[in-house]
């Protein structure tokens, strides 16, 4: 193949833009090589593409237009190239979509941008004050180092203008200086602890594979606290010594803050940071730092793995099972996935950590096919948390009341002691249900088939799909009679006002991703807890995910039942990984924790199973039943959605396809449905969904292609295809 368009050659462009195809244009003056980042015209328009192979030729030859121009952005290397083809293939999405997922990063091409940064000089100025004399003493004690106008304010704890004041004498030098800088070197040899018997074992495994230079993926599997973290920055180490990048998957942008400071100690500098809480320009230089080789490590959220690395060592996804990597709108891809498909692409090595694994990844270790490392215990004198259950049927408790006497009774003993407890609610707002006493109706929402869920902090009614909000109203929406609406059941709002009641001196911090409006707050808050500033903190999922409160020794689970209810084949796995992961939160520190879970029904096998914490025994017998049903890991599934505001189009669309399954069926595949989705209306569209079961070795992407290729989309029909579902909604 060609890897050099000569000037007039003609070559395929692929461009984010949605055409399923790649564009023929001729290489512009001076040619432009396979990778090259590019602009070329479009329409009326210049877009952004990549050159991607020779061109195909086949359109009128006089038409085809030249290169805008070959942008200064590092080419695309041939293996991201290869990645994106073989995870859209997967994914069934198509390749400008992929495109989009690999540029994240506004004005790539654009010339390098300038900022004006801010030095010590030899002027004096005419007149000194206090707050100038500070700005002069910070400035020499930077040895020459240059600092933003904001930073070397804040530092002297002056305001901008008083810095700005001293340029005109020459006291202070204002300078442009680029801003897509490197980032500070990493130095694995820094600050590393100690390591256990068991840590340092884990460690040697993994610094190995990352010496043999070839693709494995192992699964770092040990109860919270046992030192997990600390064991994979080994392999971050190896990577940095063998001179390749590590890229670190946090499922939770508030985990990050921590993090950093973690990554600062061990290695003495800041890693770089991709998620959607970082500024444009940041993102540029990070894209651009990582594709130079100029950051060595880049801590992220899912899209992280999009990034043009140069040459990638290590991945690690920590909290693999969290289901917040598979990505649910747009392209469907799961970043474990993912991850090991772009491992195995550059004989790299991946890290697969958790406490509760996803039974797919421990399926794959039993089966030999992931290496296994087990740590066994907390660090030092931590241990796991006793886990009780609460039977609910014995406590008495008032209707509107949802802490039971014994749990109640638990904080305060802990509360008394001076440590925080946590009451853990998997749902958000006020309360779940608005009913109106008169009619019985529940308010809904007017786009979709869901209730409105009222969130007394902002007082107003949110739906939880599509986000539409409205104040409470005072009249019932159905009847029109005044002051009958009742808020029926719990959401962490209204454990905070139980909360209030029954611990009036208590400290009480609500933990929930709506109530703070930018992830620094939240960061800002999780930390302010961590150091005391809370004695009861109450949250939602939120909270289960990897945060560190030392003085946490009790967690309280309000309603245990809560995840178990419902049709979703994970919803056991699911509640036995939160669950475990929550418990995990108390007694971190010194003092020993204990879980106590709320439940109706503490016989079920999955409540027992967590309580018991014979965690071998839970996913022997849950991959015996997917076994029996052939379900994943033992078979493949794909979701397929369609949607339209037409409610008999998405039907007769769904009954067409159901009928005509002859690609399917030619695999050994089958169609389920069509059956309205679980929520059958969302933003006003009619949701129906088919089901594809295929068994394990089937080749369903290009079944599933040639299936769905048979009807065009008319009108406002809309098709989304989900292989390896994780939800069902
Ligand atoms: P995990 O990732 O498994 O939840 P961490 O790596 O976060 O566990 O370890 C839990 C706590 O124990 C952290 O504060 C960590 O710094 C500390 N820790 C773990 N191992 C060691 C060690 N060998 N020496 C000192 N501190 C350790
Ligand atoms: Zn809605």
């Amino acid at each position: 193949m060609t890897d050099f368009f000569e000037e007039g050659a003609l070559c395929g462009v692929l461009t984010t833009q949605p055409l399923d195809r790649l564009l023929d244009y001729r290489a512009p003056e001076g040619g432009c090589a396979t990778g090259a980042f590019v602009e070329v015209p479009l329409g009326p328009r210049k877009v952004l593409g990549v050159v991607w192979g020779p061109g195909r030729g086949d359109y009128d030859s006089s038409k085809i237009r030249p290169v805008g121009r070959v942008l200064d952005a590092p080419p695309m290397r041939a293996e991201m190239r290869a990645f994106l083809e073989r995870a859209g293939a997967y994914t069934l999405t198509p390749l400008t979509a992929m495109l989009r997922l690999a540029t994240r990063a506004p004005g790539l091409g654009d010339p390098p941008s300038m900022r004006k940064v801010y030095r010590l000089g030899t002027g004096v100025p005419p007149r000194m004050t206090d707050a100038r004399r500070r700005v002069l003493e910070e400035a020499g004690a930077l040895g020459g180092l240059a600092l933003t106008l904001g930073e070397l304010a804040e530092a002297a704890g002056v305001t901008p203008s008083v810095v700005k004041g001293l340029v005109t004498s020459g006291a202070i030098l204002e300078e442009q200086s680029p801003r897509d800088t490197a980032f500070p070197r990493l130095d694995p040899s820094h600050g590393g602890k100690t390591l256990t018997e068991d840590q340092a074992a884990g460690a040697e495994t993994l610094r190995a594979g990352q010496r043999a230079g070839a693709y494995q993926t192992v699964l770092l599997k040990g109860v919270t606290g046992s030192g997990k973290t600390e064991v994979y920055l080994e392999a971050v180490a190896e990577a940095l010594r063998q001179g390749r990048q590590a890229l670190v998957l946090l499922p939770e942008i508030a985990l990050t803050a921590e993090f950093l400071t973690r990554v600062e100690a061990r290695f003495g500098a800041r890693p770089a940071e991709w998620h959607s809480g970082v500024t444009l320009t940041e993102r540029r230089r990070v894209w651009k730092m990582v594709a130079e080789g100029q950051a060595q490590m880049v801590i992220g959220a899912r899209s992280a793995l999009f990034l043009p690395f140069r040459s990638l060592g290590l991945i690690v996804v920590d909290e693999e099972h969290d289901t917040s990597y598979k990505q649910e709108d747009g392209v469907l891809y799961n970043a474990r996935d993912m991850a090991v498909l772009r491992a195995s692409m550059l004989d790299a090595q991946v890290v697969l950590a958790s406490a509760t694994p996803s039974l797919e990844s421990w399926a794959n270790a039993e089966a030999g096919k992931y290496d296994k490392l087990v740590l066994s215990s907390r660090f030092g004198a931590a241990v796991m948390p006793q886990m009780r259950a609460i039977d609910m049927r014995g406590e008495d408790l008032p209707g509107a009341r949802w802490i039971s006497p014994t749990l109640a009774q638990a904080v305060t003993q802990r509360l008394e002691a001076g440590e925080q407890a946590m009451l853990f609610l998997n749902r958000r707002g006020y309360a779940p249900v608005t009913l109106c006493r008169a009619c019985g109706q529940q308010v809904g929402c007017d786009h979709c088939d869901a209730r409105m869920v009222e969130h007394r902090f902002l007082k107003r009614l949110i739906c939880h799909q599509c986000g539409e909000s409205k104040p409470v109203p005072t009249k019932c929406p159905s009847c029109g009679v005044e002051d009958k609406l009742a808020a029926v059941g719990p959401g962490v709002e209204r454990m905070a006002e139980e909360a209030a009641a029954l611990f009036p001196e208590a400290r009480i911090a609500v933990l929930s991703s709506d109530l703070f409006g930018t992830a620094r707050e939240l960061k800002a808050q999780i930390e302010a807890i961590a150091q005391g500033a809370a004695d009861i903190i109450i949250g939602t999922q939120l909270v289960a995910k990897g945060h560190n409160f030392p003085a946490l020794t009790l967690v309280g689970v309000i309603d245990a039942d809560l995840g178990l209810q419902g049709s979703d084949l994970r919803a056991a796995e699911r509640t036995f990984q939160l669950m475990r992961q929550v418990a995990g939160r108390a007694g971190r520190a010194e003092r020993p924790g204990e879980a106590l879970l709320q439940s109706f029904q503490p016989e079920h096998p999955v409540i027992r199973a967590i309580l018991g914490g014979d965690e071998e025994a839970f996913w022997a017998a849950e991959l015996d039943e997917r076994r029996a049903a052939g379900m994943p890991p033992f078979g493949r599934l794909a979701g397929v959605i369609l949607s339209s505001t037409d409610v008999q189009q998405v039907f007769d669309l769904g009954n067409h396809l159901a009928r005509q399954d002859g690609a399917l069926r030619a695999v050994g595949a089958q169609v389920y449905g069509p059956a309205p989705a679980p929520i059958a209306r969302v933003r006003g569209r009619h949701r129906v969904r088919l089901l594809v079961k295929a068994p394990k070795g089937a080749p369903l992407q290009p079944a599933l292609s040639d299936w769905a290729g048979q009807v065009r989309l008319k009108g406002d029909l809309r098709m989304a295809i989900d292989i390896d579902p994780q939800s069902f909604f």
